[in-house]
């Protein structure tokens, strides 16, 4: 089974089209690039995979389950997004990455908060640290950090780099590949750069005006333009 599957799959809002009927799959354990012009449905896409807006019609399976039969919380969990501001809660770093047992009335241990710190490269003295006051880059690494307490099985990245420095976008990238390769956590990642697109991507989307337009090995669809 792909990781997740679109059957057809349109979305009106207000009697527009946002997406029209959009079929094509993310391969499991494999990086997805979205790529497409600005209103193209992209983050669309992604807000359709974790129910953060439903169909209108069409069916969309994730691990070959139609997304209806998911339990919201249950689903969420397993499909994690990331987005570009790295939204932090007051507190500190680990407060922030305990946030999702927290709502699920536990906690998380200081072994366990170290350990999920040390995957995404920040070392133990960052627990007590003030989320406020860390780099674009580190927010970012905590904002993943908390989809791995979750054991996230797909992750959904809404243009995480675009508001970053040139070297801290190569250590997002870097630590996205590593979180693909290590844990074989499926990757769908909304890029405006085509370039980012083809050096992390295995596979890509292409969206225009809601509709996909082309999907394929990221290499073979640059090399026929
Ligand atoms: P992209 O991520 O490719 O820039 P979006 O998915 O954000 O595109 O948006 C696709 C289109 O849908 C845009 O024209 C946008 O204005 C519209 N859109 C997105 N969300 C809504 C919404 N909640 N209500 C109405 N229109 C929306
Ligand atoms: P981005 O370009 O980062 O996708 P947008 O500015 O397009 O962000 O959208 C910000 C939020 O507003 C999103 O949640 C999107 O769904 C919503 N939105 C976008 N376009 C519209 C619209 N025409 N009507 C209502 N909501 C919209």
């Amino acid at each position: 089974n792909p990781a997740i599957h679109f059957h057809n799959i349109t979305l009106k809002i207000d009697n527009r089209t946002i997406i029209n009927n959009v079929t094509g799959s993310f391969p499991e354990g494999k990086i997805t690039t979205l790529v497409g012009p600005s209103g193209a449905g992209k983050s669309t896409i992604l807000k359709l995979c974790n129910r953060l807006i439903s169909q209108s019609s069409g069916e969309l399976y994730i691990a070959g389950q139609a997304i209806e039969h998911y339990n919201p919380i249950d689903l969420r969990r397993k499909v994690g997004i990331v987005l570009q501001s790295a939204p932090m809660i007051k507190g500190t770093v680990f407060d922030n990455l305990n946030l999702p047992r927290v709502l699920q009335n536990s906690s998380l241990s200081t072994e366990e908060a170290v350990s999920i710190l040390a995957d995404v490269g920040l070392d133990d003295t960052f627990l007590q640290k003030d989320a406020s006051s860390l780099s674009g880059g580190q927010k970012q690494r905590v904002s993943i950090a908390r989809t791995l307490v979750n054991d996230a099985q797909i992750l959904l990245l809404d243009e995480i780099t675009s508001a970053l420095d040139h070297n801290a976008v190569k250590e997002i990238e870097n630590l996205i590949l590593h979180i693909n390769n290590k844990h074989g956590v499926t990757i769908i990642w909304i890029t405006h750069n085509l370039q980012q697109a083809t050096h992390v991507g295995h596979y890509m989307w292409v969206l225009m005006d809601g509709e996909l337009i082309e999907a394929g090995n990221s290499n073979l669809l640059l090399h026929s333009k």
